[in-house]
């Protein structure tokens, strides 16, 4: 059975500092995250239904309960990492289209996130989505749910568990949150709104 790895960051641990520290990415990354990794692969281990190669993409589309819970985190988390930038940036394309259409303006769209990200009660994520109709939506899901479960394609995500940013922020979500939508990696949704494919995080984790 293939064992999947813990992911590196696509920037340095440093790079974010002031948003989420050093110290936070080596718990949030390599406690809580390798956790979710090592489980799934303990469980795939006990389990021949889903073949010697799965995806990580199968496996949160066709797991249920404690496997699910394990392959949707360790999901997640990758597609969470690769959510945030260094930088702030700033939509392009048909990205910037869909937003501008959606939403009136970046700035409309960066409220709306963090006013969602605020009302997701618990534990979960707080995800742009490009629904069935190819329209951007802003979504919550508790625990360790996806929307690619619903039809939907992810377009980026950001962690509101309070694990992401108890050591920074202690019960700020709010401040989090507002840093969150100017860290957005922009580039990575751009290229997620114009697949027509699920985001393929296997390929970090492999
Ligand atoms: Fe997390």
């Amino acid at each position: 059975m293939r064992k999947f790895k813990l992911p590196e960051l696509p920037f340095g641990q440093n790079d974010l500092s002031g948003f989420i520290s050093a110290e936070t990415f080596e718990y949030h990354l390599g406690k809580h995250h390798k956790a979710y990794v090592d489980k799934m692969n303990d469980m795939l281990e006990k389990d021949s239904s889903f073949g010697t190669e799965p995806s990580l993409e199968e496996l949160v589309m066709k797991t249920q309960g404690g496997l699910f819970n394990q392959a949707g985190q360790a999901w997640n988390h990758t597609f969470y990492w690769h959510s945030l930038a260094p930088k702030n940036g700033a939509p392009t394309g048909d990205l910037k289209t869909a937003i501008d259409k959606k939403f009136g303006s970046v700035d409309q769209f960066k409220a709306q996130f963090v006013e969602k990200g605020m009302g997701n009660f618990g534990s979960g994520w707080t995800w742009l989505v490009k629904n069935s109709k190819g329209e951007l939506d802003i979504v919550n899901t508790s625990n360790a749910e996806n929307p690619l479960r619903q039809g939907m394609t992810p377009v980026l995500v950001t962690d509101v568990w309070e694990h992401a940013y108890y050591i920074d922020h202690r019960n700020a979500r709010k401040a989090y949150l507002d840093q969150f939508v100017v860290h957005i990696n922009w580039e990575f949704a751009g290229k997620n709104f114009g697949s027509s494919e699920a985001p393929n995080m296997t390929q970090f984790m492999v």
